[in-house]
């Protein structure tokens, strides 16, 4: 089988090695179909991902099909479609056992800390292993993942039909928490961002109303909008050096409201105590995602989203090139790719 290796920051090698053997009774041989290629990707093969270590096989994004199983493994049989979560935990800190086993002490992310799907084929342990049913493509598929995050964002950011939201950057991950919170029930979802094909296509995901902050005054608008009330719930998932200030100045969140960056963007922001404390604001982090792929696939397979758009570029694994020249020479148009194993 074929396996893709970021040796070091901008070197790839494409290995032939052996197909990996079941090594426990709870091992799952995945065969893999799909992979979406995210933010964390990019670093990876750009080094700036503080998670990675080298060399590191990408991919946390892995959809495909149960090849062969261990003695013990139930959950699934081969040839079943399933969702390979990136999270690895030790299940015994005080985090596992409190239920919060993204921010695990010992957490493992396969695809960054671990290696991840961008191979033919891979194990994996059988809790970490999801079922989706066929019907689902490959294509969508790879899609659960970033969705998960969506459920998990809303559910740190404890979304309710009743909020007005506020979703400043428009790119996957905004035009994903964009439609959980359409799914959830939110009746007034404001995005933002600077481009304007980004805020075209959030409205064909729901957005009921977009502010080019280029080009418009965004306390102004969101003002006007919600009849001077503020936003009570503002996500975070434009990410640069002074977006959460910028979401946090008078006049966008209420008091009582809550904050949800989405990224790591190191440079320190303009916050003050004051600014948290005279509205009494939540700011709320969030990682990854935490028990949401099995909720996230069952939305897959009722098409409870709008998945056209999301993945704008297919590309096969032998191909595999062509996503690290993206990557090297980024294009606007090009939001998302997801690569497609060939049959
Ligand atoms: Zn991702
Ligand atoms: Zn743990």
């Amino acid at each position: 089988m074929k396996e893709v290796v970021v040796v070091s920051p901008h070197k790839v090698e494409v290995r032939e090695v052996p197909i990996p053997k079941i090594e426990n009774d709870y091992d799952v041989l995945v065969e893999m179909k799909s992979a979406g290629v995210c933010g964390s990707d990019f670093h990876i093969y750009h080094g700036t991902n503080p998670c990675s270590t080298y060399p590191r096989i990408p991919g946390h994004e892995n959809a495909g099909v149960v090849a062969a199983v261990g003695k013990k493994v139930s959950k699934v049989k081969v040839g079943d479609h399933v969702i390979v979560d990136l999270i690895m935990t030790c299940g015994t800190c005080y985090q596992c056992k409190i239920g919060r086993k993204n921010v695990c002490e010992n957490v493992r992310v396969r695809g960054s800390g671990a290696d991840g799907g961008w191979r033919e084929y891979f194990t994996a342990p059988e809790p970490e292993v999801y079922k989706i049913s066929p019907e689902v493509s490959w294509e969508d598929a790879a899609l659960v993942e970033p969705f998960a995050i969506g459920a998990h964002c809303t559910s740190r950011g404890r979304v309710v039909p009743d909020d007005t939201v506020l979703i400043l950057g428009t790119g996957t991950i905004g035009s994903i928490i964009l439609q959980t919170c359409k799914a959830k029930g939110c009746k007034t979802i404001i995005c933002c961002d600077i481009s304007d094909t980004s805020l075209e296509r959030a409205k064909s995901y729901g957005a009921d109303y977009v502010i080019n902050s280029r080009s418009e005054d965004m306390v102004k608008r969101i003002q006007e909008i919600t009849q001077g009330k503020g936003v009570t719930i503002a996500f975070d998932s434009a990410c640069f050096k002074g977006s959460l200030t910028m979401i946090m100045q008078p006049g966008i969140v209420c008091n009582a409201g809550r904050i949800v960056p989405m990224g790591f963007v190191t440079e320190p922001e303009a916050i003050t105590q004051a600014m948290i404390n005279q509205r009494e604001l939540d700011i709320i982090g969030s990682r990854m995602s935490c028990f949401q792929f099995e909720p996230t696939i069952r939305h897959m397979e009722n098409h409870d989203f709008k998945l056209a758009g999301i993945a704008t570029n297919f590309i096969k694994f032998s191909n595999i090139q062509e996503v690290f020249d993206h990557m090297d020479h980024p294009d606007p148009a090009v939001k998302k790719m997801v690569v497609l194993f060939d049959e």
